[in-house]
Order: C-alpha cells, then sequence, then structure tokens
C-alpha cells in the first residue's frame, strides 16, 4: 500500500464563501477522498492549523507520497517543519507540489531557485495542457490534450532548474505558454509539480486532474524508481 498524505493550508476555505463552496471540507479532503478509492492507497490529511502542521515524526515517517497545497499562508509554516519535510523527501519521500505550491517553503528549497517566481494573471481563461512525454507513467490514460475552461494563468518565465523530465505544457486562451507539469529527483525522492489548482474553481472535482494526481502518488512511491544506496569507506578495487 502506498502511504500518502494530503496537506492543505486551508485558509481559503474557511475565509471566502465561494471556496467554501467549490470545497466545502477543504480541497485536501477532495483529493483525499478520489485517493482513498484506489486499492493501493491509504489516505490521510494534515492542515497548517493542526499541531506541527499536522506533519509530526510519526506522520512523516509512515509517509511514502505527501501532497502539498499552499497560497496565503506560505510564511507560516515553520521552518523546522520544512527541514523535516526536506529530509524526508531526500530519503525517498515523494513530494508532490500543486498550483501556488510552486512559492512554498519546501518546494523553493527543493528546487534551489526562485521557483516562485512567474508571471500570472486571475482573468478566467481556458487552459489547454498538452501531454509533451506521451508514455511517461503520469500521463496514463490521458488523451493527448485536455482543457480546464477556467483557470488562472500562469506564464513563463517560471524560475525553475532544468526538470528531469517535462510532462505538460499549458497555452492559455490570453496567449501564455507554461511548463505545467514536470519531475525533479532530489536525493532519493521523486518531485512532480502540477500547475492547476486554483482555489475559486472546480480544479479538483475534473476527473484529467484525478487522474494526474493519482498517477503522479504511483510514480512519486515506485521503489523501483528508488535504489538503495550505500555509502562507505572503501578499499582499493582489484587492478586488471
Ligand atoms: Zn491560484
Amino acid at each position: 500500500m502506498i502511504r500518502v498524505t494530503v496537506w492543505n493550508e486551508f485558509r481559503h476555505e474557511k475565509t471566502k464563501e465561494s471556496v467554501r463552496k467549490l470545497y466545502p471540507e477543504g480541497m485536501h479532503a477532495l483529493i483525499a477522498g478520489f485517493l482513498s478509492e484506489q486499492p493501493d492507497m491509504t489516505v490521510r490529511t494534515a492542515t497548517l492549523d493542526e499541531p506541527d502542521h499536522g506533519l509530526t515524526d510519526e506522520v512523516l515517517s509512515a509517509t511514502d507520497v505527501l501532497i502539498w497545497w499552499g497560497h496565503t499562508a506560505h510564511g507560516e509554516v515553520r521552518d523546522d517543519i520544512v527541514e523535516k519535510v526536506y529530509d524526508r523527501v531526500l530519503e525517498g519521500m515523494g513530494l508532490i507540489a500543486l498550483h501556488s505550491a510552486h512559492a512554498s517553503k519546501i518546494f523553493m528549497k527543493l528546487c534551489g531557485t526562485r521557483s516562485s517566481m512567474l508571471s500570472w494573471r486571475e482573468n478566467h481563461e481556458l487552459e489547454r495542457l498538452f501531454i509533451v512525454n506521451p508514455g511517461h507513467p503520469i500521463t496514463a490514460g490521458l488523451p493527448e490534450y485536455f482543457e480546464i475552461p477556467q483557470e488562472e494563468t500562469y506564464g513563463e518565465y517560471f524560475n525553475i532548474p532544468q526538470p528531469d523530465e517535462l510532462v505538460f505544457i499549458s497555452w492559455f486562451s490570453g496567449g501564455e505558454v507554461f511548463r505545467s507539469g514536470f519531475t525533479l529527483t532530489r536525493g532519493s525522492g521523486h518531485i512532480f509539480y502540477f500547475r492547476p489548482g486554483h482555489e475559486t474553481f472546480p480544479i479538483f472535482h475534473q476527473k484529467e486532474v484525478q487522474t494526474v494526481i493519482t498517477n503522479a502518488v504511483r510514480w512519486a512511491a515506485a521503489p523501483e524508481n528508488k535504489p538503495a544506496i550505500t555509502y562507505r569507506r572503501n578499499i582499493p578495487l582489484p587492478r586488471p
């Protein structure tokens, strides 16, 4: 079983009626709900206002893949918790950063760049996501492209490191393009960034988005991607 923790700062749902209507129990509850239907996943949730943000040592050590949604309260995430999440990723915990998590402390630290920097606009534009890596496990079951009828627009330049794999590129009806889905490896940890998920639209209710996240959990957890590494004081190898 893949042990998944869905983390959400869970603030917009409490303060904005339009967001509460879409996600009455929070985005984390909805995401945990569709993942829980998978026979190979056990899912828990954690939120910012819980003690230790819900990310205790016990929870982190029992998490194979952590999903992260944050936006308005990145600065309130405790640095010592970020350090613990970072260490777990290097050890092999998968991390899936959604939408505005590009500016979260943990994602920026893992990127090592100013990944908070990009262009954006809230103009209810259509987003069309193209698969640019057909056959990648994160794209299983998806058409060549799919559309989200209304989204916040993100545009290049997006200040990320060169991805290991680029999986999706978005086009927006306002004209921008954006690297919307990509993978990174840090230590033994597999990281996937996925752009959609603005809180005022029903993005996580959409089937294709749920498919991407479900696939990404399996990809990020896959043990065959994470060979055991040993470090030791070596003796000289025999000369030929
Ligand atoms: Zn947004």
